[in-house]
């Protein structure tokens, strides 16, 4: 029996709903960058961009959040964790959600609110590192260090029956994403570069390490603010990409792969 049919039979999968990937700032209806993951039994917030709170609460509620993972802290991809926080600090018997993000962001969270130990009032904090390995639920999470202007965290999601959905956050091509990609299931990967950048990529970035980590479906997020979706799909097919999407608000995608 191959993994493929082993899946096929107990049906199980990660699914992933697209909460926002604008960028540089949320555009009415449009949030910055968030992702809900859903698999194992788990319920994971992927990065807490400004507007994604809001839309969260279309699909799930709040106290269902099981982990909060921030990949990194532009304002893009944090600023709505404060707003998670006012929830549970306001909350009567809250849950207490794992938050996982770069060294130091509870401190820093902490010095904006002007509140020490506010982060640690209502969350369980984990401080990220290369390699870490977090669980939430039957979901097994691995951080990879990224090439960004910020440290900055991606993240492969593996659940018990070998689904596998990757998170790129930001960044520039490098050897993290083809090891974070590898034969994954669902790649989503950030296309936050018209050119070549020293932290973002390229559509014809993502393509070559889509292609070469051998990831069988992708799905093109957080896209430059001068690149059309519809330039963005023509370049990534030019540069050999097949199978892909591109992100927008409310898209709902599951493993093994999308048809
Ligand atoms: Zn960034």
């Amino acid at each position: 029996v191959t993994g493929e049919q082993t899946r096929g039979m107990d049906m199980t999968h990660i699914e992933l709903t697209v909460l926002g990937c604008a960028t540089p700032h949320p555009l009415p209806d449009r949030p910055c960058s968030g992702y809900l993951v859903r698999g194992g039994g788990a319920t994971v917030w992927l990065d807490t961009g400004g507007g994604t709170c809001a839309e969260l609460q279309r699909h799930t509620s709040l106290d269902d959040v099981d982990l909060i993972w921030v990949s990194h802290l532009h304002p893009d991809h944090s600023t709505d964790l404060l707003a998670a926080w006012n929830h549970y600090v306001n909350a009567d018997n809250p849950p207490r959600p794992v938050v996982a993000g770069p060294p130091g962001w509870a401190g820093q969270a902490d010095a904006f609110l002007g509140r020490p130990g506010a982060m640690a009032e209502v969350f369980d904090i984990v401080e990220l590192g290369d390699g870490q390995v977090v669980k939430a639920g039957g979901l097994t999470l691995t951080a990879f260090r990224m090439r960004h202007g910020v440290p900055t965290f991606g993240v492969r999601i593996e659940d018990a029956d070998g689904n596998v959905l990757a998170y790129s956050a930001d960044t520039a091509p490098c050897d993290a994403l083809g090891v974070l990609a590898a034969d994954a299931d669902v790649l989503v990967a950030e296309v936050g570069a018209d050119e070549p950048h020293p932290g973002h990529c390229t559509p014809e970035d993502v393509a070559a390490a889509a292609i070469a980590s051998r990831a069988r479906w992708v799905l093109l997020t957080h896209l430059a603010p001068g690149l059309t979706p519809d330039a963005a799909e023509e370049r990534a097919r030019r540069a050999g990409l097949r199978h892909f999407g591109i992100a927008a608000p409310g898209l709902h995608i599951q493993t093994p792969s999308p048809a």
